[in-house]
C-alpha cells in the first residue's frame, strides 16, 4: 500500500486514469447516510466511466435522499445490503476507513483493485491506490482533477453532479474548506453551464412539510451549557413519530446549534431506530476540533464537522458527550483569544 500523497497527486492520477482503461467493470460505493458529495462524486464518476465504455454497478447501504434525486441517472444507484458480484476495480468513495460503506461487498475476493478517493484528514488508506486529498473540499473537486487531467471534456450530468458535491460539502461555500481552489473549480463549472440558483432551489429550498415541522420541534430543545459555548439539539423517534419526518429531513438541523451568537461547538443527537442507539453530529466554530471528539467514540470526520454513533440512553450519551466536547473547548480556548491570531 503506498503513502498519502499530496505532491504525488499527478502521479496517482495517472495511475489511476491506466486503471481505468485497463479495465473493463467497476463497482463505486460510498458511505451509508450518502450525502451531496457522496452522491455527486458517484454519478459524476460513474457518467465518466460509462462514456468510457466501461461497464459500471453503483451500490450504496442506504437509498439516495429525496434532495439529490433531481441528478440525471440518480435512480442507476442500488441500494443493498450485500453485492454478490465480481469486478475488476471498486471505487470507495468519501469513507475514511472501510466501515462507512456498511460491509456492501467483499472487498478481498470479489475485486481485484481497490481504488480510495477521499478527502478526510484521518482517512486510512485501505485501497491497493489511495487518492487521499485532505486539502480538497471535497471528493467531487479531486475528480474535477481526475477528469481535467484526463483530458475529457466534462458532460453536462458530471457538471451538475460535481458542483452538488462542492456546494454541500462546503456547506454553501461557508465552511473552512472553501478554498480559493473550490471558487475556481466551481467557476469553470459555472462557464459550463450550471445555475447555482436553480440548484440552489433543488438541494435546500425543498424541505418537506414534515421536515419543517421537525425542524419546529428539534429547535425547541435547543440547550445552551459551558458558559454559552456549547448549544445542542435533540431528536427522539417520537419527534419523528409525531411529525413524519425522515432521518433525512434532519439534514442541517445541526447548524442551528453553531448559528447561536457565542456557541463554539453545536451538537445534535438523534435517536436511531436501533434501541439504545444515536446518531451525534458535531460542528464547530475555529479551531475547536470536534473529530478529535468523534473519533474518540468511533467515529471520525473534518475538524469543523464530524458525526458517530453510540450506544445508550439519551441522558448518558448527551453527558459523554457534552463532558468531551467542553473538554476540547477549554483545551483550544475562546474564539476572543485566538482572534489575535488568526481569523
Ligand atoms: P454528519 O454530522 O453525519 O453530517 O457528519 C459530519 C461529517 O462527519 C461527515 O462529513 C462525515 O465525514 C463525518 N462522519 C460522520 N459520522 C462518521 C463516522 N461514523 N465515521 C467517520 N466519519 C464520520
Ligand atoms: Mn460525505
Ligand atoms: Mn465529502
Amino acid at each position: 500500500m503506498q503513502k498519502r500523497i499530496g505532491k504525488e497527486k499527478k502521479k496517482i492520477i495517472n495511475k489511476i486514469l491506466k486503471i481505468i482503461r485497463e479495465n473493463r467493470t467497476f463497482f463505486i460505493s460510498s458511505h451509508m447516510r450518502p450525502d451531496g458529495d457522496s452522491i455527486g462524486a458517484q454519478l459524476a464518476l460513474s457518467s465518466f466511466l460509462r462514456r468510457l465504455g466501461k461497464d459500471v454497478y453503483i451500490a450504496n447501504r442506504d437509498p439516495v435522499p429525496a434532495v439529490y434525486q433531481f441528478l440525471p441517472h440518480s435512480s442507476d444507484i442500488h441500494v443493498a445490503e450485500k453485492v454478490e458480484r465480481n469486478f475488476d476495480v471498486a471505487f470507495i468513495l468519501d469513507c475514511s476507513d472501510l466501515q462507512r460503506i456498511g460491509n456492501i461487498i467483499d472487498l478481498k475476493n470479489r475485486v481485484r483493485t481497490v481504488i480510495n478517493m477521499d478527502h478526510h484528514p484521518d482517512c486510512e488508506l485501505f485501497g491497493d491506490y489511495n487518492y487521499v486529498q485532505p486539502q480538497a473540499s471535497s471528493v467531487a473537486e479531486e475528480l474535477y482533477d481526475l477528469f481535467k487531467q484526463s483530458h475529457w471534456e466534462i458532460v453536462e450530468e458530471e457538471v451538475l453532479a460535481l458542483y452538488v458535491g462542492i456546494l454541500t460539502d462546503t456547506g454553501r461555500f461557508q465552511e473552512a474548506n472553501t478554498t480559493p481552489r473550490c471558487h475556481e473549480i466551481v467557476a469553470e463549472l459555472i462557464k459550463k453551464g450550471i445555475s447555482p440558483q436553480v440548484v440552489s432551489q433543488k438541494v435546500y429550498e425543498s424541505r418537506s412539510g414534515p421536515g419543517l415541522r421537525l425542524l419546529s420541534l428539534t429547535l425547541g430543545t435547543l440547550e445552551i451549557t459551558a458558559g454559552g459555548k456549547i448549544a445542542h439539539l435533540s431528536i427522539t423517534q417520537e419527534m419523528y413519530k409525531k411529525t413524519g419526518a425522515r432521518e433525512e429531513d434532519t439534514e442541517g438541523f445541526v447548524n442551528f446549534a453553531r448559528d447561536v451568537e457565542g456557541v463554539e461547538a453545536g451538537i445534535l443527537f438523534r435517536e436511531t431506530d436501533v434501541g439504545d442507539q444515536f446518531r451525534v453530529s458535531f460542528r464547530s466554530k475555529g479551531r475547536i476540533d470536534v473529530s478529535k471528539i468523534a473519533r474518540l467514540f468511533g467515529g471520525g470526520g473534518h475538524r469543523n464537522a464530524a458525526g458517530c454513533t453510540i450506544q445508550g440512553t439519551m441522558e448518558e450519551v448527551k453527558r459523554r458527550m457534552l463532558n468531551a466536547v467542553s473538554q476540547e473547548v477549554d483545551n483550544t480556548g475562546t474564539t476572543k483569544e485566538r482572534h489575535s491570531q488568526r481569523c
